[in-house]
């Protein structure tokens, strides 16, 4: 048995969403007044998350990224790092974070066998931060990049989520970071995941304007392979740059055929694809392994062959319309 579904992917990474809460609230993200938050006792504790896991090591798991909501937010995350990189099998744990509470807390996660963050930042410009985010300070989030990079952890991505009228002009700024330091700004485009539908075909930009722009600057841009996890960006480098620049573009050039990642929500729920409404309940087979991969097994076979966001499809159309928030970027 192994994590394949019916177009012969085979799926070896898991995204673990392990809360709905977050510090930040991103315009793209969720609405002004935020979610309906989860109740304290739906949410896996960390023991059910590492039984699920254990249970799906022997099926080709490898690669985990631990996401929600913000997972910085949810008390002794550390813990859960640590549990989970004694299982065998296990090669690579990642996270994915505003960055906001990253610089007090990057020792603990580091000590416990996180290998690798992945920080959000849409804009390095406070005004603008503070307009995306609505609550945060981008000098938190700059403290975070600081201390990643003064820790050495290679690759150090940045994700950009790009938006018409926010952030469209800091192309340059974001370019600029990858020639002289070692980071990796991952552009992403604005995906239509909360059935904002209107605010996204106003703001909703393909990311060749950010090719367009480099050229235009008289960047060279160069492919660049071999950055460790980049599985769903295609990437380039700058002539003479320290860092890489990667495209994530869901929306005008879906790479559905090359995923190989599953999803579990903080309430307990195996998403086979972050689009499709499809989702198992997997807490009440949480101590029976067998049936955890039985359960898989079957959602797998439910993974359909594409999503549909693209202009003509918007995100109503899965019935769903859960957040990134909710299910867990
Ligand atoms: N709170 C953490 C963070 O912001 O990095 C982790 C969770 S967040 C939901 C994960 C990623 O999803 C972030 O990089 C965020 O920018 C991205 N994201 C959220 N909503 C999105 C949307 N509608 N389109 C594209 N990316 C989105
Ligand atoms: Fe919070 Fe991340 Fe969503 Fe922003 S993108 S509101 S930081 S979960």
């Amino acid at each position: 048995m192994i994590l394949e579904d019916n177009y012969g992917r085979k799926h070896d990474y898991l995204r673990i969403s392990i809360t709905d809460r977050c510090n930040l609230r991103c315009i793209y993200c969720m609405g002004e007044g935020g979610v309906k938050l989860l109740d304290h006792d739906s949410i896996l504790t960390y023991e059910e998350i590492i039984k699920f896991v254990k249970a799906l090591v022997p099926l080709g798991l490898k690669k985990l990224r631990i996401t929600g909501g913000e997972p910085l937010v949810r008390k002794g995350v550390e813990n859960l790092i640590g549990g989970l990189s004694q299982l065998d099998g296990i090669e690579d744990i990642a996270l994915t974070t505003n960055g906001i509470l990253l610089e007090p807390m990057i020792d603990k996660l580091l000590a416990n066998g996180l290998k690798r963050v992945n920080i959000s930042l849409d804009s390095l410009r406070p005004e603008t931060f503070k307009k995306i985010s609505r609550v945060g300070n981008v000098s938190d989030v700059l403290k975070g990049i600081k201390a990643a990079l003064k820790k050495g952890l290679n690759p150090l991505k940045i994700n950009v989520v790009l938006m018409k009228g926010f952030n469209d002009d800091e192309i340059y700024d974001f370019l600029k970071l990858t020639l002289d330091n070692p980071i990796h700004v991952r552009f992403i485009e604005y995906m239509p995941l909360d059935g904002h539908d209107k605010m996204w075909k106003e703001r909703y930009l393909p990311l060749t304007v950010v090719k367009e722009k480099a050229v235009s600057l008289g960047f060279e841009l160069q492919r660049a392979e071999g950055i460790i996890g980049n599985g769903t960006a295609e990437t380039w480098k700058i002539h003479g740059s320290q860092g890489t620049v990667g495209f994530i573009n869901p929306v005008s050039c879906h790479f559905c055929e090359s995923c190989t990642r599953l999803r579990l929500t903080a309430d307990g729920k195996f998403k086979p694809c972050l689009y499709w409404q499809e989702e198992i309940n997997i807490r009440k087979a949480i101590d029976d392994p067998v049936k955890l991969q039985e359960l898989i097994q079957y959602g797998l076979k439910m993974k359909h062959e594409k999503h549909r966001m693209d202009l003509e499809n918007p995100i109503a159309e899965t019935g769903s319309a859960r957040s990134m928030v909710q299910i867990g970027g």
